[in-house]
């Protein structure tokens, strides 16, 4: 193949109107058969070739495309199935065997892709593991691939590296990186493999593992890796690619083995990466620059990028230079092809997954100075959207501005410390210790969804849909009176979602109506689209909260979601630092908190679900992050009165290690889960001791199975070892929307009955 002026990481697959996703879903039901999947997976591949075809891009993916996951694929592919699932004869039984169970095995283990919120497979290894390496659907998407007019498809493997960091072990608590030796070898079957398959093969090996802290421990074994693989065959080019953050520290040992190429993230790597050109320049290696923005879907600056792939010609050799997206297009939606309801300005700030092809090549033709008069006007137009975007009164909101000039003085604490505000709390309140609630939602039955979808589609009137909703809300509340619940929730039966719920009602957030991006196997988000700044225009939630309140005597916790969660869940705009877009979302949120208080509400609950997945890949960038992230949650809370109790949610329980943070939030009580991970955080209360309320979930909400009262009466006794009564609450672990009304209802009962029966012995 000629010289690979562009290269794509990888492209989404899900389709652009989410047709894997139904195809997947009818197959699972049996409403398909395995032909018809097939069909529809062939269709998109295909789809997807073709964009990047006719965008022109050079280097393009022939295996991207994956019924579930990539790591899944790879985890076939070197034969790594644990053995539970080997008798499984079926490939394709197997394969979705391992991604969701089947009624005699439980799935493998599923965790975020690095700092995204994408989810891969966790590989289950353990010692000797008897694997066999199999192409077979390698092969298949190659030979389909060049069928479809890709000359040289490029293969993705995922790197042994990351494969091996991102494992588990079954057979010991290990590192599984110690089992490097083991699966190396079947690399080098792979590859030896894929040299039969062309005369030149180019192949991606994906390392993002690179980019994290875990790269110092790797040094020396990248060294050997990838000299160990440069030599299986030499008719594979290998291009090592990473991103998410800067790769420094692996660049440096890469141009010391005889790999073809690197790809390193010019964009999100704090400007890092630049350290490393001269070196690699040194090296006579070709590099992959990720240029345009793979995570975020705003329009790129065209004589920004030019000029800083100038710079980046000022080391490297344009003929060494490859232009890559950031990372795969995965992370962002399809296209904008079929957005009608965006404004023509919102649209015009925006590029999508095609929309980023066609940049790509672009800006690749002006880099190369083989523009063409088309193109001229493709970046007067370009120049011409981000000058209306700087300027535009939807983005610019003066009022906003105004209230963000002083928003250092609202930085800070609730100015009551906790110790004096709980008494009067408890004052207020008068609950017992041991205090029983829920998280907030309560289910989301067939007949709500339809009423809601009856609503948006014009069936049915707002009249007769807030009616509805005020009749759940009101059985909802007798429920929680006849079960003897202290403290009540109105059950969250207007919210489709918690974010999209407020990111609806905020003036700067857009919604797409084709957005999705995949999260895991058949299942996609659609994030808000954070364009402007950011204001409340009118309260949000209170009426519900108020009519709820109206309805009992017990307190009526209002239910918010919390600035850093709505920020970690959107695409975010890129012309202002993320901190400055946070905290325009908690005034929004500051000002719902002092309306719920001023109308009644004593007890507000700000959820910050996502706290935790903001987090950077980068320690050195931790302290940023958990600044504007702790600054943030202060804003939207330190306007509430001292006898006003703030709540907030968190859904995980591994927060050992940001515990001082969460501390340092200031909640009046927070709820966590334990349930599901042997609580390993009461150990952390033993050691630590904690300072403020807190109710660590007594069961786990994501199981359909109905905890005995006995069980929730053990559980209690285990958090009475680590912490006394009067700090405790006592609640399930997250919230009930996905359950159905027949699991709940005796749930509740039992915990609440459990309640009763450790308080007799208080
Ligand atoms: N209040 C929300 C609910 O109960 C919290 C959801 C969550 O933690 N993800 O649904
Ligand atoms: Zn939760």
């Amino acid at each position: 193949m000629n010289n690979i002026e562009t290269w794509n990481i990888g492209f989404g697959r899900i389709g652009e109107k989410r047709e894997l996703k139904f195809a997947l879903e009818k197959y699972w039901r049996g409403e398909i058969d395995i032909n018809e999947l097939e069909e529809t997976s062939k269709m998109l591949r295909k789809r997807h070739w073709q964009y990047q075809l006719d965008s022109g891009i050079d280097a393009i993916s022939c295996n991207d495309f994956s019924w579930y996951d990539q790591t899944l694929d790879m985890i076939v592919t070197l034969g790594l199935e644990p053995d539970r699932f080997k008798s499984i004869e079926n490939k394709t039984d197997r394969y979705f065997a391992m991604a969701r169970g089947d009624k005699d095995r439980t799935a493998m283990e599923m965790t975020k892709w690095f700092n995204t919120n994408y989810h891969y497979i966790v590989p289950e290894l353990k010692d000797n593991m008897s694997a066999k390496v199999d192409i077979s659907n390698i092969k298949k998407l190659y030979l389909e691939a060049k069928e479809c007019g890709i000359k040289s498809p490029k293969v993705n493997i995922i790197g042994p590296l990351t494969l091996l960091e991102n494992a588990k072990r079954s057979d010991s608590s290990m590192s599984p990186i110690t089992l490097l030796s083991q699966i190396l070898p079947l690399y080098e079957e792979l590859l030896k493999e894929l040299s039969s398959l062309d005369d030149n093969i180019i192949l991606q090996i994906d390392e993002p593992i690179f980019v994290t802290d875990s790269v110092n421990e790797l040094t020396l074994l990248i060294r050997d890796t990838y000299t160990t693989l440069s030599s299986v065959a030499d008719n594979i080019k290998i291009y090592v690619v990473t991103y998410f953050d800067h790769a420094t520290e692996a660049a440096k040992v890469l141009v010391n083995t005889p790999i073809e190429g690197i790809g390193l993230d010019f964009i999100y790597d704090d400007g890092k990466n630049l350290e490393v050109l001269d070196i690699v320049a040194k090296s006579g290696k070709k590099l992959i620059a990720g240029i345009i923005d793979g995570r975020n879907i705003w329009k790129s600056n065209f004589e920004a990028k030019t000029e800083f792939l100038n710079t980046l010609k000022e080391k490297i050799d344009s003929s060494n230079l490859i232009l890559s997206p950031s990372c795969s297009l995965l992370h962002i939606p399809f296209t904008l092809k079929y957005e009608e309801k965006l404004s023509s300005e919102i649209k015009s700030y925006l590029s999508f997954a095609v929309e980023r092809l066609d940049e790509l090549a672009l800006l690749n033709r002006v880099f190369r100075g083989k523009e063409s008069t088309n193109d001229k006007e493709l970046l007067a137009q370009n120049r011409e959207d981000l000058a209306k975007r700087a300027t535009n009164s939807d983005v610019i909101d003066s009022k906003v501005q105004t209230r963000m000039s002083s928003i250092d003085s609202l930085k800070q604490k609730r100015e009551v410390p906790f110790a004096q505000r709980i008494k009067l709390q408890h004052q207020k309140f008068g609950y017992e210790p041991l205090a029983t609630t829920t998280i907030g939602s309560f289910p989301q039955t067939k007949e709500l969804r339809k009423v809601r979808r009856d609503f948006k589609n014009g069936v049915i009137n707002k009249e007769e849909y807030n009616n509805y909703i005020k009749e759940q809300i009101k059985s909802c509340v007798k429920f929680q009176e006849d079960i003897d619940i202290d403290v009540l929730v109105h059950g969250e039966f207007e919210r489709n979602d918690m974010v999209e719920y407020f990111g609806e009602q905020l003036n700067g957030v857009a919604f797409s109506q084709n957005g999705w991006v995949q999260s895991y196997g058949s299942r996609c988000v659609k994030p808000p689209l954070i364009y402007g700044d950011v204001s409340r225009p009118k309260p949000m939630t209170l009426e519900w909260s108020q009519y709820a309140q109206s309805l009992t005597k017990k307190p009526m916790k209002g239910m918010l979601t919390g600035p850093v969660t709505i920020l970690n869940w959107s695409f975010v705009r890129d012309d202002q630092p993320r901190s400055t877009t946070c905290y325009q979302i908690a005034l929004a949120i500051r000002d719902e908190v002092d309306d719920l208080q001023n109308g009644g509400i004593g007890m507000i609950q700000v959820d910050e679900a996502a706290f935790k997945e903001g987090y950077p890949l980068r320690t050195s960038k931790r302290a940023d992050y958990e600044k504007f992230a702790l600054e943030s949650f202060w804003i939207a809370t330190n306007v509430a009165k001292p006898e006003t109790q703030i709540h907030t949610h968190m859904c995980y329980s591994e927060f050992n290690d940001i515990i001082d943070t969460i501390e340092a939030m200031d909640a009046d009580v927070i709820s966590i889960e334990t349930a599901r991970s042997g609580n390993v955080l009461l150990r952390v209360f033993k050691a630590r001791g904690y300072e403020m309320e807190i109710g660590p979930g007594v069961y786990d909400i994501h199981s359909p199975r109905v905890p005995s009262i006995k069980e929730i009466i053990k559980q209690i006794e285990a958090l009475l070892e680590v912490l006394p009564a009067r700090q405790l609450w006592i609640n399930p672990d997250c919230g009930l929307k996905t359950r159905a009304w027949a699991e709940v209802e005796p749930s509740l009962e039992n915990m609440v009955k459990a309640v009763k029966e450790v308080r007799k012995s208080l």
